[in-house]
C-alpha cells in the first residue's frame, strides 16, 4: 500500500519534470486540498504516514494534471492570501499579487491615523485593496468598482467571506457615469491592467489563464492610467490622494500623467524588491 508520503514524493516529482520551480510547495498544497486538511498543520504531518485512500488518491492526481498543464496553483485551491485576508478566486478573476500588498502598506501607512475616510478602488477584482483597506483603516466607506461580471462574482462572495462593509459598484471606470454616481472620496486606488502589447505576447503560461481584460493596458500599457486619472481626478476631496500600482518602468509615463492632471507631491515608491511599483499624489 502507497502512503500519502509517497504519493506526494512521486507527484512532486512529476511537477518537477513538467517544468514546476515551486514543486514542493505546489505538491503539499494540493496534497493538502485533496485530504480537506492544511498542509502546514501538524494533523497533515501525521496523515502523510498513512496509506493513501484510493479516492483521494485519484483525487489529488487529477489536481496535479491541472496544474502540470499550467493552471495556477490559486484557481485550483480556490482561494489565497492576501493581506493576512483569505481571498477566493478562480477563472475570470485576477489572482492577488504578493507585489499589490506595497500600496496597500503606504495607503495604510498614511492614513492610519485618520478615521471616516471614503476610500474608492477602481478596477476592484478580487476586491483584495478594497477588502484590506476596509479592514486595516478607519473608513466610513469603501466602494469597489468592477465592470466584470466574473470577477464580481468573486468580489461579492470575498465581501461576504471577510464579514466587509465593502460595497460593491458595478460599472466601467472608463465611463463618467460611473465616475458621477460615486461620492467624493478621500482616497482612490487603481491597480488597473498595465501590461503592454510586448508583455502580453510573452506571458508566463499559468498568467495566460488569467482574464487579459485585467492585464492589457493598451499597446504601451498605460491607456488607464491616462483615462483613470483624467475621469475621476473630480472625484477626489482637496488633499485627498490618487494611488496606482505600476509596471515594471512605468514610474515616469505615469507621474507624468499625473502632474499633467494638475496632481501634487507625485512620488514612485519601491516594492519590497526594489522595484518602483506604486505612484501616487495629492490632490490640489
Ligand atoms: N502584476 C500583474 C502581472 O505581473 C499584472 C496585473 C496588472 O496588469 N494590474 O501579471
Amino acid at each position: 500500500m502507497v502512503t500519502y508520503k509517497q504519493l506526494l514524493k512521486e507527484q512532486t516529482e512529476g511537477l518537477v519534470k513538467a517544468g514546476n520551480d515551486n514543486a514542493v510547495f505546489d505538491g503539499a498544497e494540493l496534497l493538502g486540498l485533496a485530504l480537506g486538511v492544511d498542509c502546514r498543520s501538524g494533523a497533515f504531518e501525521a496523515l502523510t504516514e498513512k496509506p493513501a485512500e484510493e479516492s483521494v488518491k485519484a483525487e489529488f492526481e487529477a489536481l496535479c494534471e491541472r496544474r502540470k498543464k499550467g493552471e495556477p496553483l490559486q484557481y485550483i485551491l480556490g482561494e489565497w492570501e492576501f493581506y493576512g485576508l483569505t481571498v477566493k478566486v478562480g477563472k475570470g478573476v485576477l489572482i492577488p499579487r504578493q507585489d499589490t500588498e506595497t500600496l496597500v502598506e503606504l495607503i495604510v501607512d498614511k492614513y492610519k491615523n485618520s478615521d471616516n475616510l471614503v476610500v474608492t478602488d477602481l478596477c476592484a477584482g478580487s476586491g483584495c485593496i478594497a477588502l484590506a483597506l476596509e479592514k486595516y483603516l478607519g473608513c466610513r466607506e469603501v466602494y469597489a468598482v468592477e465592470k466584470s461580471e466574473a470577477a464580481a462574482k468573486y468580489l461579492a462572495e470575498n465581501i461576504k467571506l471577510n464579514g466587509s462593509a465593502v460595497k460593491l459598484v458595478m460599472g466601467d471606470v472608463l465611463k463618467e457615469e460611473t465616475a458621477e454616481s460615486l461620492p467624493v472620496a478621500d482616497i482612490i486606488t487603481c491597480n488597473p491592467p498595465y501590461l503592454t502589447s510586448a508583455d502580453m505576447a510573452a506571458l508566463q503560461t499559468e498568467v495566460t489563464h488569467e482574464p487579459a481584460e485585467a492585464l492589457f493596458g493598451g499597446e504601451d500599457g498605460l491607456d488607464l492610467y491616462r483615462a483613470v486619472t483624467r475621469i475621476w481626478k473630480d472625484r477626489l476631496v482637496s488633499g485627498g490622494t490618487l494611488i496606482y500600482e505600476i509596471g515594471a518602468g512605468q514610474e515616469d509615463d505615469v507621474m507624468q500623467i499625473m502632474v499633467q492632471h494638475g496632481f501634487e507631491n507625485v512620488r514612485c515608491r519601491p516594492d519590497p524588491c526594489g522595484m518602483m511599483r506604486c505612484v501616487m499624489g495629492t490632490k490640489k
